[in-house]
This record gives C-alpha cells, sequence and structure tokens, in this order.
C-alpha cells in the first residue's frame, strides 16, 4: 500500500484531513454543521479510537468514575471517514501524509501493562498515504521526561483513559499483591517491606499529579482501608516538584491552601526535589550533599509537563517556537512556513528518517493548514489546556462552516479565559477564574457541575453524576478487570 493515495466514494469533493482526536480535533469535528461535512471528503486519523476527557481522568484512575464516563467514542456516523492509524510523515508541499494503522485494539486478559500488540516496525509495511487540500493538525503533545533515566520504562503516565486504566490495575494489585504476601499479623519486617509496596510517588505538582495524589488518597482511606486495614495504615502518598510550589499555576494563596490540606491529609509534598532517575525499587532524589536518596514506592506517576510529539519535530521548514518545538500559527491559526523552505518544495518530515532543520528566511502563513491545541503556540503564547484546544477547535470549525470549500477566516482567534479548577480531595476544590477565586466545599461543587455540563454526550452527562451518586451510596469499585 505504501505510496498508493486511498479513494473513497466521495471523489470530485474538497479533501479535509484532522489529524488527531484529542480536545482540539474532537471539538472541531462535533461543530462541523452537516452542510460542512456534506461538501468535504472528511477522514480522520488518530491512533486513539476514543476522545479523552482528560479533567476526569484522576478520578477514572482511581474508581470514582467508570472509564466509559470519561471517554467518548469517535467513530462517526456523520459521512466522517476514521483511519486508526499514526501520522508518521508529512508533506506539506505535495499536499501529503503518510499514515501507520495503529494497534488493533485487543482484549487483554493480563495485566494491561504488557504489551501484546504487534511492533510499530511490524505494523510499518502497511504504511499508505492519504492526500489532502485542508490539512487540520492537533496531534497534542507528549509527555516530557526531560530525558531521566528510567521513567518510560518504570513509570506511569496519565494521558488517556488507557493510562487511567493501568494505573487503576496497578494500584489495586499492590493491594491485592501486597495482602496475599505478608498475611496478619505483620512483624516489623514485614511492615518495612508493605511500606515499600504501598509507597506511591507522584512526581510534578501541576494540576494533573496534585488532583492525582488527591484522589489515590481518597481512594486508599474511603475505600481500600476498609478492605486492607492492616495495609491501608503503613501506605504513603508523596508529591514531588522540582519547584517552589505545587499547582504554581493557580493563585498563590489557593495553592497554599491546597498545600494545607494535603498536609493535614498525609500527602507529603516535597518540593525543590530533583529527580536522578526512576527504577523498579522507587525514585532517586538528589539530597542536599550531592548524593542522591532512593524514595522506595511501589508506583510512580510521572506528570511533569509536555514536550512536542515526534511527528512535530520531525516537520522541516516550519516556523517552531524556540524552546518547547511546537508549531507556530499566525492569529488564524494557519501554520507559519518558512518562505525559502516553501519555495524549494521542502516542507516535509518523516519520524523515521529524521534530518536537521533550517530555520532560516521570513515565515508566511500556509493557508490550507491549521494547527490547534498543545501542537502549536501562537506569538503570544496560550496555555497548553483543554480549554485553548477546545476554543481553537471550535474557532476553526466555525471558519469551515461559513465557507466549507474555500475557508478563511475573517477574524483572528481569542481566547476567553474562563479560569482553571482543580479537586484537591475530601469534596473540596479550587477555582481561579477571572470573576473570581474559591476554595472548598462549594468550589468543588462547583467542579463537578462545571464538569457535568462539560462532557461532550448526554450519555455521559447522565453517567458522570450517576457514578458520583453510585459512589456515595456504595462505594468507589475497586475490581480490577
Ligand atoms: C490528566 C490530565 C488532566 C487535564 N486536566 C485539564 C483540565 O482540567 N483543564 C484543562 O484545560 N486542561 C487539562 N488538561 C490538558 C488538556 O487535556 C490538553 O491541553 C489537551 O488535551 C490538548 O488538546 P489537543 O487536542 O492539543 O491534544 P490531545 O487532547 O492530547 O489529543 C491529541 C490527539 O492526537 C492524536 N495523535 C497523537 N499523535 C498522532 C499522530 N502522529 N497522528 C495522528 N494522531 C495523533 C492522539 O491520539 C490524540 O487523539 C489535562 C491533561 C491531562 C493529561
Amino acid at each position: 500500500m505504501r505510496g498508493t493515495i486511498v479513494r473513497m466514494a466521495t471523489a470530485g469533493k474538497r479533501r479535509l484531513v484532522v489529524l488527531g482526536t484529542g480536545w482540539g480535533g474532537y471539538a472541531f469535528l462535533k461543530s462541523l454543521s452537516r452542510s460542512t461535512l456534506s461538501q468535504l471528503d472528511v477522514k480522520v486519523v488518530s491512533p486513539t479510537t476514543s476522545f479523552s476527557f482528560t479533567p476526569l481522568l484522576a478520578q477514572a484512575s482511581c474508581g470514582t468514575l467508570d472509564f466509559r464516563s470519561a471517554l467518548e467514542p469517535i467513530h462517526s456516523t456523520r459521512g466522517i471517514a476514521f483511519h486508526h492509524a499514526w501520522c508518521d510523515a508529512l508533506d506539506l508541499c505535495k499536499q501529503r501524509i503518510e499514515v501507520t494503522p495503529a494497534s488493533k485494539p485487543e482484549f487483554r486478559p493480563a495485566d494491561p501493562l504488557t504489551p501484546t500488540s504487534p511492533t510499530r516496525a511490524q505494523e510499518r509495511a502497511t504504511t499508505y498515504s492519504i492526500g489532502y487540500d485542508y490539512l487540520v493538525v492537533a496531534v497534542g503533545s507528549y509527555n516530557a521526561t526531560y530525558g531521566t533515566e528510567g521513567v518510560k520504562e518504570n513509570a506511569l503516565f496519565l494521558k488517556d483513559v488507557s493510562d487511567a486504566r493501568a494505573i487503576r490495575w496497578r494500584i489495586l494489585s499492590a493491594f491485592e499483591g501486597t495482602n496475599a504476601a505478608y498475611p496478619q499479623p505483620l512483624s516489623k519486617e514485614d511492615e518495612e517491606q508493605v511500606r515499600a509496596r504501598l509507597g506511591f510517588v507522584v512526581v510534578g505538582g501541576g494540576p494533573t499529579g496534585a488532583e492525582f495524589a488527591a484522589e489515590l488518597h481518597d481512594l486508599i482511606r474511603q475505600d481500600l482501608t476498609k478492605i486492607y486495614p492492616h495495609l491501608a495504615r503503613l501506605a504513603s502518598i508523596k508529591l514531588l516538584d522540582a519547584g517552589k510550589s505545587i499547582l504554581s499555576s493557580f493563585d498563590k494563596g489557593l495553592a497554599e491552601y491546597a498545600m494545607q490540606k494535603f498536609a493535614r491529609d498525609g500527602i507529603e509534598v516535597v518540593l525543590n526535589a530533583r529527580i536522578n532517575s526512576v527504577t523498579d525499587q522507587g525514585v532517586w532524589v538528589q539530597n542536599p550533599h550531592g548524593g542522591a536518596e532512593l524514595m522506595r514506592a511501589g508506583m510512580v506517576v510521572w506528570s511533569t509537563g509536555i514536550t512536542a510529539a515526534p511527528i512535530v519535530k520531525a516537520l522541516r521548514g516550519v516556523a517552531k517556537e524556540d524552546r518547547s518545538h511546537k508549531w507556530l500559527t499566525d492569529a488564524k491559526l494557519n501554520l507559519l512556513v518558512h518562505q525559502p523552505a516553501r519555495d524549494k518544495g521542502e516542507i516535509r518530515g518523516n519520524i523515521h528518517q529524521p534530518a536537521p532543520d533550517k530555520q532560516e528566511g521570513d515565515v508566511v502563513p500556509m493557508t490550507n493548514v491549521w494547527a490547534i491545541g498543545d501542537c502549536s503556540s501562537q506569538a503570544t503564547p496560550l496555555p497548553a489546556t483543554a480549554q485553548v484546544a477546545n476554543q481553537k477547535g471550535s474557532y476553526l470549525a466555525a471558519v469551515f462552516n461559513a465557507s466549507p470549500t474555500h475557508p478563511s477566516a475573517q477574524e483572528p482567534f481569542k481566547f476567553k479565559d474562563k479560569g482553571s479548577m482543580a479537586s484537591i480531595g475530601s469534596n473540596e476544590a479550587l477555582i481561579d477564574s477571572p470573576v473570581g477565586k474559591d476554595k472548598g466545599a462549594l468550589a468543588w461543587l462547583l467542579w463537578r457541575s462545571a464538569y457535568t455540563i462539560m462532557a461532550m454526550s448526554w450519555r455521559n452527562r447522565f453517567l458522570v453524576p450517576a457514578n458520583w451518586a453510585s459512589n456515595l451510596l456504595f462505594g468507589r469499585d475497586v475490581g480490577r478487570f
């Protein structure tokens, strides 16, 4: 199939290709009108068959929500062709992308952490190409590890629902396995072993890390303690951050409030933490004397920010932000490219054939290519959030809806900051918005209401509060499957 162009029954229509079905891609597709869809040949390329509602992933990973409540299937009945695949190469001058089929979804009877799918190398044989007239890139970002040794092998990330599933599996199996291995009564030596196995380390004190630590605390103290009281008292949660505070994107007073609450809950916040490496024993943290100490852990969750996706790094001839390597767009979200590279037909990249990039010459917008969400930035950078990606997706859909066959924005994109929220456990949350700041139980009620309303389907608008009500009555889901 390599080198062939997939032709659909929609021949004759202009071809719109969308890369990615996260916040940006999903919001864009969802907001395209029926009329727009009927006038275009729309293809979506994504390695994930569902959209993950990221703000609820911490809850899904700790059994507060069912996994289904935090995702939306993306197979569409609206005439959109879905390619379950990775885009591995782009040639923006030839208006063509190369895609590699993603692993087939499989039922994995054992540990979901064990890969059973064919390797990317095997799959590469079936690579094929797709031509486009319009391209919307919303491939998001990857987890940043800053080259820290052992992170990819020994830590878990929390980026989508399958990560949440792996984390929940690991937490519950840590308790189940420890319970089986250390029958009561526990000796002093047993207790040491149990402490190590049930030590949970979260690296990164941003909203994701802090929310996850808080949810894990609630799962252990409210539910697992009823099943394993002798083990739960020995479990510990440590939240590590390289900076002087956790939740540093929030108002100082709110971040301070969260730290005080975590201290009361027994979540140990370790600031100015420098991680040397992560091993299967835990995390090696630098000490003030130049050495390193092992913080023993049965599970490490790594959430220290984002880095550009390989396909974003690989594309040459495009204007990029200096440190993050995100693609730069103009105010109408059109991709900015270097004129000399465009004139030579060299706006291309392949993740399997990396080549040096020359960032030289004037930049000009590519009027048939747009980049939205975490993979892109603008002259005035915006935060890498769902809110920004969602608003950019909706803005761009409005551009297409206004003129499906010749999309061209009249007005620049304007971000409306609705503020930030974070749940900090035990029915408390923080709200930091342009309208006001709040913390505690009322903020938590607003947090829950907001995420119920923001759910992307009526099904989840029903399921999310139903899950919360069920927890209130029957406790969290602590089953492993
Ligand atoms: C746990 C967690 C909690 C969060 N909570 C909040 C919150 O409360 N509020 C908030 O505003 N933000 C939150 N965020 C941040 C927010 O989720 C991101 O900013 C947002 O997802 C960015 O949207 P995106 O469309 O750019 O990328 P993503 O949502 O990451 O989507 C990227 C898509 O591209 C696909 N893709 C990747 N590579 C390729 C490729 N080569 N070819 C084709 N497709 C590809 C992916 O499979 C995915 O479908 C949270 C993030 C996480 C991880």
